[in-house]
C-alpha cells in the first residue's frame, strides 16, 4: 500500500481511499498529503456504511484511477467484487489494515518477521480468538485446495 501510494504520486494517479474508522482514514489522508505533497486523493469515506449506492455514486462522482479499500477479509474482496463494474474504476484493491498502520493506530511486525514471511504469526498472537479460524483453518484449506490443484493439471 504504502508503495502504491508512492508510485500513484509519481504518476499522477487519482486516488480515493475507502475503509477503516472514520478518525482512522482522516488521519491516514492527512498523513500522506504530508508525506507526499503531490498525492491526488480525489475521496476518501470510512468503513462503516449502511447505504451501498450512496457510497457507490460518491466514488463514481470522484473518478478515481485507484481505489484502495480497507474493510478486513473477505468483507473487501466480497465488496469489490459485487460493486467493481458499477464503480468504473480501473484498479481496485483491498488492503486490509493498512490504513490503521499507516496511519499509526496500529503496529506492523517487526522487519525481521515481514522479511522471514511471518508477519500473520505476529497478527495471530496479538489477536488469536479473531484471527485463530482465518490462519489455522484458512491456511490450510487454502493449501489443500492449491494442491488439488496442481495434482488435476498433471495428465
Ligand atoms: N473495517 C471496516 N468496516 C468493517 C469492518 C472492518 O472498515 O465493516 C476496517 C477496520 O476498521 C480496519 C480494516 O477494516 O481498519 C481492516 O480490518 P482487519 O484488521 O480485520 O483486516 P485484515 O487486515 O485482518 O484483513
Amino acid at each position: 500500500f504504502e508503495k502504491l501510494m508512492q508510485l500513484a504520486t509519481e504518476r499522477g494517479y487519482q486516488i480515493y481511499l475507502l475503509g477503516a474508522k472514520p478518525e482512522v482514514v482522516e488521519a491516514l489522508v492527512k498523513k500522506l498529503q504530508k508525506q507526499y505533497s503531490q498525492i491526488k486523493i480525489v475521496g476518501y469515506r470510512d468503513g462503516y456504511f449502511g447505504q451501498n449506492e450512496e457510497v457507490i455514486g460518491d466514488i463514481k462522482a470522484a473518478r478515481p484511477d485507484i481505489l484502495c479499500i480497507a474493510m478486513g477479509s473477505p468483507r473487501q474482496e466480497k465488496w469489490i467484487a459485487g460493486n467493481l463494474e458499477k464503480l468504473r474504476v480501473p484498479f481496485a484493491i483491498g488492503v486490509g489494515g493498512s490504513f490503521d498502520h499507516v496511519a499509526g493506530f496500529s503496529k506492523r511486525a517487526p522487519v525481521w518477521m515481514q522479511q522471514a514471511g511471518l508477519e500473520w504469526l505476529y497478527r495471530f498472537l496479538k489477536e488469536p480468538t479473531r484471527l485463530w479460524k482465518r490462519y489455522l483453518v484458512g491456511n490450510l484449506l487454502f493449501i489443500s485446495l492449491v494442491i488439488k490443484q496442481a495434482m488435476k493439471k498433471k495428465p
